[in-house]
């Protein structure tokens, strides 16, 4: 037990909000100081028939919120997501007591446009990002350095799995500095569905047209989907990014 307390936090499930059969928010009470950058990850896990089970998840939250913020996709056959997915507001989770990760807002190369590029969860440090710019420019606080733009292009397969959509758009419509479209993959199956369609990677060639985004003047970030990832990098750098502009944030891999 000691060991525990001395790499985790006594935290707690506060709230829980399920987006669909598979997807769900999570926040979480750390039970002490808990610091981290907009961008960065904290490792959940839970102790089950003396094993312990940890992964990675994106916060979603700003640094500014008391509560850490998360959303989470149950992977069927997966150790520790099914058990993440059973848990209700009261149910004690273990935290790492450090955020970690490098997936933060590139301020220091100069490039003032940031080309935000997810599938689903891989939304969660946009969020992060613009819950915290948002604060700062609202107080009227300098949001960041310059005049910087964020990008975000966010892909799902089906339109209820834009969990943050009605924030995002909200945000949109009134901050110059913000630009969100969600695409759906499956619009066969959203017949409702009046906006962009098809997957990221075959947007990207587009929303840099549409959003005038140069790649001297723009880091892309890529996060989610190992695919999306992949591909994503592969046409940023055939029209002229270099690699040091990209990041990226892959959140599992394929075919191990
Ligand atoms: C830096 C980082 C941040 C992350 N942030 C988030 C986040 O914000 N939200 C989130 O839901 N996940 C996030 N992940 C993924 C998360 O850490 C787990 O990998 C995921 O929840 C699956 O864990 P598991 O124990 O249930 O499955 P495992 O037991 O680890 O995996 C079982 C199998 O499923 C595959 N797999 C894992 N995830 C997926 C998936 N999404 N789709 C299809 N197959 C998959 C694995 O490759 C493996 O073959 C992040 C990962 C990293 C590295």
């Amino acid at each position: 037990m000691a060991a525990i307390s001395e790499k985790f936090l006594p935290a707690r499930i506060v709230y829980r909000r399920d987006i669909s059969e598979d997807l769900f928010i999570l926040k979480v009470d750390p039970g002490a100081p808990f610091s981290y950058l907009a961008g960065q990850y904290a490792t959940l896990g839970v102790e089950l028939d003396g094993q312990r089970f940890e992964r990675a998840y994106s916060l979603c939250s700003s640094p500014y919120e008391q509560q850490l913020e998360f959303f989470v996709e149950r992977v069927p056959e997966g150790k520790l997501s099914p058990l993440l997915h059973a848990m209700h507001a009261g149910t004690p989770v273990l935290l790492r007591r450090f955020a970690k990760g490098r997936f933060t807002l590139d301020l220091r190369s100069g490039r003032k446009n940031h080309l935000l590029l997810a599938t689903v969860t891989g939304v969660a440090p946009y969020v992060s990002y613009v819950r915290t710019i948002y604060r700062d420019w609202k107080n009227g606080g300098a949001p960041m350095p310059g005049e910087h733009r964020l990008c975000c292009l966010q892909g799902a397969s089906l339109a209820h799995e834009f969990a943050y959509r009605e924030e995002l758009e909200k945000i949109a419509a009134e901050a110059p500095w913000l630009k969100y479209v969600p695409t759906v993959s499956r619009p066969w199956d959203n017949p409702d569905w009046g906006g962009e369609v098809g997957r990221v990677d075959d947007l990207i060639r587009k929303y840099v047209d549409l959003w005038k985004l140069k790649p001297e003047e723009t880091t892309a970030y890529l996060c989610g989907h190992p695919g999306m990832v992949e591909n994503g990098r592969g046409i940023l750098l055939r029209a002229g990014w270099k690699k040091d502009a990209l990041q990226d944030e892959v959140y599992f891999q394929t075919g191990a």
